[in-house]
This record gives C-alpha cells, sequence and structure tokens, in this order.
C-alpha cells in the first residue's frame, strides 16, 4: 500500500474518533476494517473518489428515546433506547436488539458497523442496523419483561417495517421479549406484518433452525476452515465461552460433528467438565428454569465451577468465544496457542482484542471472525423473511442444509477473497475486504445517498 494512500486512511479514521467521542468499542471495529481496505482501494479508486469508507462509517439514522416503565412495586423506571440504522444499499435495515447494562450508543454502533460487512458476506438482500437498551432483564419478572417491551416498542415501532428495518434478537433478548416486541407491534399497526421481526416463535411465524443458527453457522464455518487444512472438529477439546443462544448451539453442533466441548460459562464464572458437557443440564438450567452456571456442579459432582474463572486457560483444540466483545486478550490468546489451539471461530461480535487477533494471525491457526463465522444467525433471519414473504414454512432440514451452503460459501469466497490478494488463510482481511467490496458496490449506483 502506497504511503498517501495509508495517511488517507488514517486521516478517515482520526475523524471518525473525532466526530464519535468516547465510542471506544465503535473506534476498534471501525480501525480493523479500515486497515485492511488499503489494497481494495488501489483495485477499486472509485471507491476512494466516491468516498465510500467516509460515507459507510456515517449512519444514516441514529434513533435515541426514552423507555419508562413501571416494576412489579408500581416503581417508575427510566432506560434508553437505541436503533442505528447503518446502512440500507443491500436491503432494509436488519440486526439485533441487545439488552444490557453496559449498553450505550458506542456499543449498539459497534454492532451495527460490524452487521452492515456481516450481512453483505450472507449474499442476502439486507442491510445493516442494530438496536437495543442499557435494561437489564436479569432477575426482573416476566411481567416486568413484558411491560419494559411494550414501552420499548411504543417508540420504535415507528421506524420499522418488513421493507424499512427488521430487527431480531441479541444478548438479553431472546423468544420471551420477541414475542412481547411482536405482540405490541402488532397491536399499534393493527398488521400481522410476520416480516417485521426475526427469531420469532415456531407458532407465530419463526422458522426453524433460526435459534440454533449463529451456533450451528459458527461450527459449520470451523469445519470449512478445518477442512483447508485437511483437518477436521471430529475428536476435538472444544471450550465454548457463555451459555445463551449462540453457547448452546454451537455446543450441540460440537458434540454432534463429534467434539468434546469440556468447558463453559457465565458472566460469574466457569464450569469445567473434563468428562464433557452435559448439554440437557445447561438446557434446562438456562433456557427453562434462567438460573446460574454455578448450579451445573450440584448436579454433577465431577465437575467443577470456578468462580471468576478465565475459561481460555482451560487447555483446548477448538476454541469459540460466544458470550461478549473483548473477552480473548493478548494474554488469553498466547495462552490458547500455547496450549494446543488450531482453530477459534467466534460465535460472539469482536470477542477478541486488536492484540489477541495479532496473535492469531501471527501463529497461523485457523481464525475465523466473527463477521463471518457469526453470519449464519442473519442469514437464517433472511430465511425466515423468505418464508414470512411467501406464506411458507419449510423444515428443519431443508432450512439447515440452506444455512449449511451459507456458511460453507461465505468461507471459501472470503478465503478466496483474501487469496486473490496475496493474504493467504486471513479470514480477517478476506471477510472485511469482500464485505466491503459488495457494500460498495451496491452503493455506487444508487448515487450520493
Ligand atoms: P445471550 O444473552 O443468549 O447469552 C449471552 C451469554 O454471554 C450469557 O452466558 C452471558 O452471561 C454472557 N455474557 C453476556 N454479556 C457478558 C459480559 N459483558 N461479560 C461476560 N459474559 C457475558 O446472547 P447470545 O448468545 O444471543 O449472544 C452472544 C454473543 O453472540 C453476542 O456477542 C452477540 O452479539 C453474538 N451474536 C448473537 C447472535 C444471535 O443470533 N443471537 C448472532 C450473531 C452474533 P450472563 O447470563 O451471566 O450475562
Amino acid at each position: 500500500m502506497t504511503v498517501v494512500l495509508e495517511e488517507k486512511i488514517e486521516a478517515i479514521f482520526r475523524q471518525v474518533i473525532a466526530r464519535n467521542p468516547g465510542e471506544e468499542e465503535f473506534h476498534q471495529a471501525v480501525k480493523e476494517v479500515l486497515e485492511t481496505l488499503g489494497p481494495v482501494l488501489v483495485k477499486y479508486p472509485e471507491f476512494a473518489h466516491q468516498k465510500i469508507i467516509e460515507r459507510v462509517c456515517e449512519p444514516e439514522r441514529q434513533i435515541i428515546f426514552r423507555v419508562p416503565w413501571q416494576d412489579d412495586k408500581g416503581e417508575v423506571h427510566i432506560n434508553r433506547g437505541f436503533r442505528v440504522e447503518f446502512n440500507s444499499a443491500i436491503g432494509p435495515y436488519k440486526g439485533g436488539l441487545r439488552f444490557h447494562p453496559s449498553v450505550y450508543l458506542g456499543i449498539i454502533k459497534f454492532l451495527g458497523f460490524e452487521q452492515l460487512f456481516k450481512n453483505a458476506l450472507t449474499g442476502m438482500p439486507i442491510g445493516g442496523g442494530k438496536g437495543g437498551s442499557d435494561f437489564d432483564p436479569k432477575g426482573k419478572s416476566d411481567n416486568e419483561i413484558m411491560r419494559f417491551c411494550q414501552s420499548f416498542m411504543t417508540e420504535l415501532y415507528r421506524h420499522l417495517g418488513e421493507h424499512t428495518d427488521v430487527p431480531a434478537g441479541d444478548v438479553g433478548v431472546g423468544g420471551r421479549e420477541l414475542g412481547f416486541l411482536f405482540g405490541q407491534y402488532k397491536r399499534i399497526t393493527n398488521r400481522y406484518e410476520s416480516g417485521v421481526l426475526t427469531g420469532k416463535g415456531i407458532g407465530w411465524g419463526g422458522s426453524l433452525v433460526r435459534k440454533e443458527a449463529t451456533g450451528y453457522g459458527a461450527v459449520y464455518f470451523v469445519r470449512e476452515m478445518l477442512k483447508v487444512r485437511k483437518n477436521s472438529v471430529e475428536g476435538k477439546t472444544c471450550v465454548v465461552s457463555g451459555s445463551g443462544n449462540v453457547a448452546i448451539y454451537t455446543m450441540e453442533k460440537l458434540q454432534q460433528l463429534g467434539a468434546k466441548v469440556v468447558a463453559c460459562s457465565d458472566s460469574n464464572g466457569i464450569i469445567v467438565h473434563e468428562k464433557g458437557i452435559d448439554l440437557d443440564l445447561i438446557k434446562r438450567l438456562k433456557e427453562v428454569e434462567r438460573r446460574r452456571i454455578s448450579d451445573y456442579a450440584t448436579h454433577h459432582k465431577d465437575a467443577k465451577y470456578i468462580a471468576g474463572g478465565n475459561i481460555w486457560e482451560v487447555p483446548c483444540q477448538i476454541a469459540m468465544p460466544s458470550a461478549t466483545q473483548n473477552e480473548i486478550n493478548g494474554k488469553d490468546a498466547m495462552t490458547l496457542v500455547k496450549n494446543g489451539c488450531i482453530a477459534v471461530g467466534e460465535g460472539a461480535n469482536m470477542p477478541t482484542t486488536p492484540e489477541g487477533v495479532k496473535v492469531f494471525l501471527d501463529a497461523k491457526i485457523a481464525y475465523g471472525p466473527g463477521k463471518a463465522a457469526n453470519a449464519g444467525g442473519v442469514a437464517t433471519s433472511a430465511l425466515e423473511m423468505q418464508q414470512n414473504a411467501s406464506r411458507d414454512s419449510w423444515t428443519f432440514e431443508y432450512t439447515d442444509k440452506k444455512l449449511d451452503d451459507i456458511m460453507t460459501r461465505i468461507h471459501s469466497t472470503t478465503y478466496e477473497t483474501a487469496e486473490a490478494f496475496g493474504l493467504e488463510g486471513n479470514y480477517v482481511a478476506g471477510a472485511n475486504m469482500l464485505s466491503f467490496i459488495k457494500v460498495a458496490q451496491a452503493m455506487v449506483p444508487l448515487g450520493l445517498i
């Protein structure tokens, strides 16, 4: 890359920081993409003339709103709601809602920025957006959750629509929350508009496999990375962080492919079970009883619960971070590599810090960044939208095969793009470059928008 070009990209990044002060996660996500775009601008100088990078770094629309709600004791609470509509060049804004106390504009913008590129990789007609609230669903009753969701949707509904903006779940937003959100949307608009939300329940417009899709998809991606290296998932020892939606179905697919998962976690601690994690128990504790992972050890005396433990210190060959951003730092990455880890597949969004990413790339292990590896969730959301549009519902096997094909294609196209730019095996560069080219090629013909 020429020095002039490098300086140009650096200047764009400095401007992003100046225009978005204090939004560290957003800066991190932008930097990681911009760092890989030099060769793309050399090949497509028109993208620089059209100021595509500057345009994609500025969301089309950012909505921030008050969410007042009452708890079971009648006390009033005020939370903040967000929806950042990043880019709709390829299709309606699409991306989940996160309810977690750590949520602020910088988190939603990093997620929306990642989402835009991830969605482009799927090859489906979906743009990028993300939303959520600093509301903490933990410890709330079902009625409190319902009142919060109804208040949230009472503001958000006016910005949504099956051809405009289509949210889904994310951290803290699962089937229960999506039900309350969809119910309120239907009530306010008087429209049964199935395509306005994805991740819906099977009885009210949802798609089979959506629940499993992110986790299954991430494992399909790891399977493909290992295939290139003439290796496989079968027989490998694995560690999966988190114990939410993505983690559970990552563990399920790993087990189905003959791997052994020895550890998982929540934000309080980790469970290590050398015999292999009992997934039925995890599902019961987390999906049905909404309990903490520490309860696992009371059912299995040979399992160890370590409060505040670091899951990346548990030796494994495959690591699948599936909890949250920046959960693997440089030191964790070094520990993983030292302990014999040969593949990392990111189910979570941006779970590895830049220092950690560098360790994986330098060690030349199979490293699948979230943008590519966890795209199966949103891809299956797009399949849900297809079924809603045609008033159809597909079988589990048919939908799972489509998911598998999509993940296999995302793997091969990101691999080939990296190879074409002389960066064989670098899926970070491949995913960033390919998705940026797709977004840019959709933006240019639409004029200055
Ligand atoms: P869930 O809410 O179902 O589960 C999240 C899990 O991660 C829980 O075990 C939670 O523990 C843990 N966790 C969340 N935040 C933190 C934190 N700040 N520190 C430590 N642990 C934390 O969310 P999902 O499984 O849906 O999402 C997990 C990741 O996958 C996120 O990065 C999300 O953006 C990403 N993702 C999700 C998709 C989906 O389809 N759901 C699609 C693509 C990516 P605890 O219960 O203690 O909070």
